[in-house]
């Protein structure tokens, strides 16, 4: 008898695996951007055409692949960010999984130019299909470009499940934008349909989010600061008078990481209770600094959720640093009032 049960072959298995790591235009975009992050990048320019269906090119001018390690960066598990698994709780980095090269190559047509500050030249590496086409030098400047065509052209069903042009764009947006908060650092540009949409210079957060979201938002940021043993928090939440009527400008950032977090969305959403009625939505901008070995970032593929170990104490150092940023303010509204 034949035996029933097989294991996949790896052109299979990559394209399953896909399916959790690559769901749109967007996702190949963040994991691009935070292999530049991680590759030490002060500079990083996103190109997409066709709201990232026809292309997706992320240019960086990191430490580069060496030339030995362009065709295995392709291959699934292969990372050069951990090695053991007790590294797990030591993430630093945004990548660790070694999934996502393997993942979108398995769906798009990619071209890699890489070139590591040993190399002499860059190397050029094509593949379709996660299958190599095409290996050789290029002459080009230390980093990387990585290059994403036509993504899903091999899988019919999941390119015509994607939706307009302009849902998608919007989602590459906001992926974009959370790596440009969380890096104001870093000089970032995107560029769309060959227009400039932005050019960010590095500064600091608060001239990030003015060069993100305007002048309105900048000028009513107010700091939060709290710090314990093991916890750090930072960033803004903003003035009661800017909350909006839509879900405004809400970002979590966990060790540079953004990741959703509907409890500690609470602890701020507390905060403004009396503040702001009940349709109002206020802006934060929230970075949270941890000993990696207090959190668990590896239960989501996508890893946008993130496992506290004690997150009730996170909760509430955030709602009362929330509560004392608010409070500033509301004395210094009283002081404006009686000028
Ligand atoms: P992970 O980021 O989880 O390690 P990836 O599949 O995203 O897995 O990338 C595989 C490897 O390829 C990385 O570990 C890294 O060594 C290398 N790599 C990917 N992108 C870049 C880049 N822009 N610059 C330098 N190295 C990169
Ligand atoms: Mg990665």
């Amino acid at each position: 008898m034949n035996n029933v049960i097989k294991l996949l072959p790896d052109h299979v298995a990559n394209q399953i695996a896909a399916g959790e790591v690559v769901q749109r235009p967007a996702s190949v975009v963040k994991e691009l951007l935070e292999n530049s992050i991680d590759a030490g990048a002060s500079q990083i320019t996103l190109v997409i055409e066709d709201a990232g269906k026809s292309l997706i090119q992320v240019i960086d001018n990191g430490c580069g692949i060496p030339e030995q390690d362009v065709r295995l960066a392709f291959e699934r598990h292969a990372t050069s960010k951990i090695s053991t698994a007790e590294d797990l709780f030591k993430i630093r980095t945004m990548g660790f999984r070694g999934e996502a090269l393997a993942s979108i190559a398995a769906v798009s047509q990619v071209d890699c130019i890489s070139k590591t500050k040993d190399d002499q030249v860059a190397t050029h590496l094509s593949l379709e299909a996660g299958k190599v086409v095409h290996q050789t030098h290029i002459a080009a400047n230390q980093g990387t470009i990585l290059s994403v065509k036509n993504l899903f052209y091999n899988i019919p069903a999941r390119r015509n499940f994607l939706k307009s042009a302009q849902v998608e764009q919007k989602h590459i947006y906001e992926e974009f934008i959370k790596i440009a908060l969380a890096h104001p650092d870093k000089r970032l540009k995107l560029i769309n349909n060959d227009t400039e949409v932005f050019h960010l210079l590095p500064g600091n957060l608060k001239q990030r989010i003015h060069s993100l979201f305007g002048q309105k938002t900048a000028d009513n940021l107010l700091a939060i600061n709290e710090e314990t043993s093991f916890v750090q928090l930072g960033g803004y939440v903003t003035t009661p008078t800017v909350a909006k009527k839509i879900r405004g400008e809400q970002y979590f950032f966990i060790n540079k990481r953004y990741v959703r977090n509907t409890y500690l969305h609470h602890a701020i959403m507390t905060a403004y209770e009396g503040l702001i009625g009940p349709e109002l939505f206020p802006s934060y901008f929230i970075f949270i600094e941890i000993d990696p070995s207090e959190i668990d970032v590896n239960i989501h593929p996508t890893k946008t959720e993130v496992k506290f170990r004690d997150e009730r104490t996170v909760y509430h150092l955030l709602k009362s640093a929330a509560k004392r940023a608010l409070g500033i303010s509301a004395v210094g509204h009283v002081l404006d009032f009686e000028q």
